[in-house]
């Protein structure tokens, strides 16, 4: 994963200068507690864990170790730091699971249908009962699908402009896919950390949605990046029994206007422009 920040740990300009990397794990109390000693950080923004929600099928144990217990211990740890860091968590749709009500806000209940959603709630909540019982600055950031060239290879949006870029250059004959049904409310990921950092910067620590507010399909996806790249999907994708979930949310898409009347956020980066762009940066790989 460190190879995606190559392009900064390269760059002398930054890289010891305005950018530190200090070895961490979120299994590991005392390392992180001597960093917070040392460092004193006015902010920490938590995004660590196990994030693939197919994988937290197979490895649900070490998905809540990290995305349950990880933020519980963090909370635990900055609780005693003085002064206190404001403390941002990224938390996830996958939460709403399979929500009754559409859109969803900060409001609704939580419903988890899989384990990383499972491990996600019980983090949201904690950090809500440590901002009301401790009084932490402590913010959730609850996140729809967000993508960026950065995106692993294993999740949908990536794994389609990646195959649309490689079988364009004959480096792939076919894409093998799950459900073309599947959907989601895709933003780009810089616009999100563009709000985390204005959540960390308002008077008052508070839970945020954060979306587009427009669902779209797999299909959507495979339109618009082999369009890009001048073929037709429908002569390369094949579907697979192995990439179909057990349970797959399909009503998530979230109402974000708590975060654009409170902070003035909205996205900015339309949806065809965020997988042309990911295609663009395939392109170049
Ligand atoms: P997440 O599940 O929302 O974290 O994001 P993914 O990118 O893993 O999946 C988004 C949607 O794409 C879901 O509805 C999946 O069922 C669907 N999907 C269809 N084919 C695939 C596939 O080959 N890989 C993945 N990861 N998802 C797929």
């Amino acid at each position: 994963v460190r190879q995606r920040i190559d392009h900064l740990t390269s760059d002398t300009i930054i890289y010891g200068r305005r950018l530190f990397l200090h070895y961490a794990d979120l299994e590991d109390s005392t390392t992180i507690r001597r960093h917070l000693y040392r460092i004193r950080p006015d902010e920490f923004y938590h995004l660590a864990g196990q994030t693939h929600v197919g994988a937290s099928f197979e490895i649900p144990e070490s998905t809540c170790q990290f995305a349950a217990m990880g933020t519980l211990r963090l909370l635990e740890l900055l609780r005693d730091c003085e002064p206190v860091p404001k403390f941002l968590h990224v938390s996830s749709s996958e939460i709403f699971g399979n929500p009754t009500d559409s859109p969803q806000n900060e409001n609704t209940p939580f419903r988890p249908i899989s384990p990383y959603g499972a491990a996600k709630a019980f983090a949201t909540d904690m950090v809500r009962i440590y901002r009301d019982s401790f009084g932490l600055f402590a913010c959730n950031a609850i996140c729809y699908n967000h993508e960026s060239p950065r995106r692993g290879e294993s999740f949908v949006t990536r794994k389609i402009t990646r195959a649309a870029a490689r079988i364009s250059r004959g480096q792939q004959s076919e894409l093998v896919l799950g459900n073309l049904s599947g959907r989601r409310d895709w933003g780009f990921a810089p616009d999100y950390v563009t709000a985390f950092r204005q959540m960390l910067k308002n008077q008052v620590a508070n839970d945020f949605v954060l979306s587009t507010g427009v669902m779209h399909q797999v299909r959507d996806w495979l339109d618009i990046a082999f369009e890009a790249v001048g073929l037709d999907w429908t002569k390369y994708v094949k579907q697979d029994e192995r990439f179909q979930r057990r349970s797959d949310s399909q009503n998530l898409v979230g109402d974000s206007s708590f975060a654009q009347t409170v902070l003035g956020w909205s996205p900015q980066t339309s949806f065809s422009d965020m997988v042309h762009a990911m295609v663009a940066a395939d392109l170049e790989c």
